[in-house]
Formats: C-alpha cells, structure tokens, sequence
C-alpha cells in the first residue's frame, strides 16, 4: 500500500535530513504506529505519502502508484484515497457536524442522494448519531475528533493518516478514538498514526516503527512504545 526505498528528505541545503534513506513497506490493511521525538521525521513522512513534499532522493510507492510519476494535476485524485487526521482537529467552524463530513463528498462531486445517506450512516459509525445540527464548538475535544475522523473516512479511503490524533485529548477519550480507528482498520483501511501516545501505543499492540533523526530504528509488530532494540 506504501513503500519506500531509500527516501531522504533534505528540506534546505546544508541542513540534515529529515528523513535519512528510509525504507518501509506497509502493507494493505495493516495498522502501524510512527513514534519517535519531536523531529524525528514522523510528520515529513506523513506529507511525503500525500505528496506535500517530494523526497530529495528515493522512491514513494502509494496505492500501486510511482509517486515521482503522479503528475501534479493528478494529486488530488491520489489524495482523495487518502483519509487524513490531524492532533488539532481542522473542523470548519462555522458548518455544522453534517456539513463538516458532506464536504468531503461535495468536492469530489458525489450526488446528493448519496450523501443524504452516506453522512448519517458515517456519523452513526463514529458515535455521533443525532449530533448532525451541531456546531464544532458545541461538541468535546473527543467529539470534534471523532468528525474529523467521520470526514477523513466517509469516502472510504484505503489508507488513513493520522498525525498526533490524540495530542489533544485526555487519556479515556483517547482511548474511545483509537477503539474508533481500530474499528475502521477491521474494515480493511491501512492506517498508519504518528504519536506520542504512548499508553495508547503500549495498549494497542501494533506494528510500531520508530524514528531517531531520520532513520528507521526499529520496526517490530505488536510493538510497545519505548521498548529496547
Ligand atoms: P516530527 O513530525 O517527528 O516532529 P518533522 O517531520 O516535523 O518531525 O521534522 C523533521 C525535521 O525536519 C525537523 O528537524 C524539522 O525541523 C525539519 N522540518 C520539518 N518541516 C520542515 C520544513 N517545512 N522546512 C524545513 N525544515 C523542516
Ligand atoms: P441546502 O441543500 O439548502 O444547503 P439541506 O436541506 O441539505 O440544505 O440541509 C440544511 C441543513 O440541514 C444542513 O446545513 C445540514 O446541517 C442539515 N442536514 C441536512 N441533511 C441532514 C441529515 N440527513 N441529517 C442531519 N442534518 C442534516
């Protein structure tokens, strides 16, 4: 599902990498877990996987895509198969929970009738049924969080990014979000969540690769969040 081969990103000359000739395969349907210290890499290889930012040198394979070869128009189509989350939620706060998550099928031009049934059943699947009229700032942080979570899925992408999903949630309503995307990986999304969580990291038991400047210093499955090499 993604892959790559000996990336590195060097953001500005003369500076070091932030990512250091990484090579990682994730395959469909896994969960995994990025940990590492704050600019260890795990963002740039989030934006990498979007094509946000293009590696200085390496390749990026994404859903059976060359990503050097996906040519700039075609961008959009490439992240429209690619739910994301983020530590701080990115609601629009003027539109309520409905619209928050209808958004995601208007801009690429689903019809109506299949959003009037698609959004609720969604909103069903993330606990928010009979939330639909609200307004982001009449919702809790986990609430909040669970929209954004219900917009990054509702299209039904193959793969999900999550950066710091729970950064700014306490511990119980962190644990409610990650059941959630637990759930949402059994249907056969590809998940892959950079945190530094690490209850949550030591509960879930998954797949856990870490970043220590730029490098890939461990990947082990069912992994915890500080263990030894
Ligand atoms: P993390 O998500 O693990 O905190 P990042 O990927 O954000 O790590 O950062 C990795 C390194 O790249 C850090 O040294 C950071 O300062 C640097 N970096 C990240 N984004 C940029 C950018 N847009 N321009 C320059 N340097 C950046
Ligand atoms: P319009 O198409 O004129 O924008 P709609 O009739 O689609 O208006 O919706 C009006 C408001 O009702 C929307 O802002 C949305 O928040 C809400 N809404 C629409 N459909 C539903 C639904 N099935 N469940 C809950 N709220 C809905």
């Amino acid at each position: 599902m993604i892959r790559f081969e000996n990336v590195s990103k060097v953001y500005a000359r003369g500076t070091r990498p932030a990512l250091d000739q990484v090579s990682l395969e994730v395959e469909r349907g896994e969960f995994v877990f990025l940990v590492g210290a704050s600019g260890s890499g795990k963002s740039t290889f989030l934006r990498l996987v979007l094509r946000e930012e293009r590696p200085t040198s390496g390749d990026i394979f994404a859903l059976g895509r060359d990503l050097s070869k996906v040519s700039q128009w075609k961008v959009p189509m490439l992240r429209r198969q690619i739910g994301t989350v983020f530590q701080d939620f990115r609601l629009l706060p003027n539109k309520t929970v409905f619209d928050n998550v209808a958004i995601a099928l208007q801009v690429i031009g689903k019809p109506r009738h299949h959003i009037l049934t698609t959004v609720p059943e969604t909103l069903e699947t993330v606990g928010l049924a009979g939330k639909e009229r609200r307004l982001p700032h009449e919702l809790s942080g986990g609430e909040q969080q669970r929209v954004a979570i219900a917009r990054a899925f509702v299209n039904r992408p193959a793969v999900l990014l999550a950066d710091e999903p729970t950064g700014n949630l306490d511990p119980k309503t962190s644990i409610g979000i990650m059941r959630l995307l637990d759930r949402i990986n059994r249907t056969g999304t590809t998940i892959v969540m950079a945190t530094h969580d690490d209850e949550i990291v030591d509960q879930m038991r998954k797949r856990v690769v870490e970043l220590e400047d730029g490098r890939t210093v461990r990947d082990q499955s069912r992994g915890v969040y500080g263990a030894a090499r």
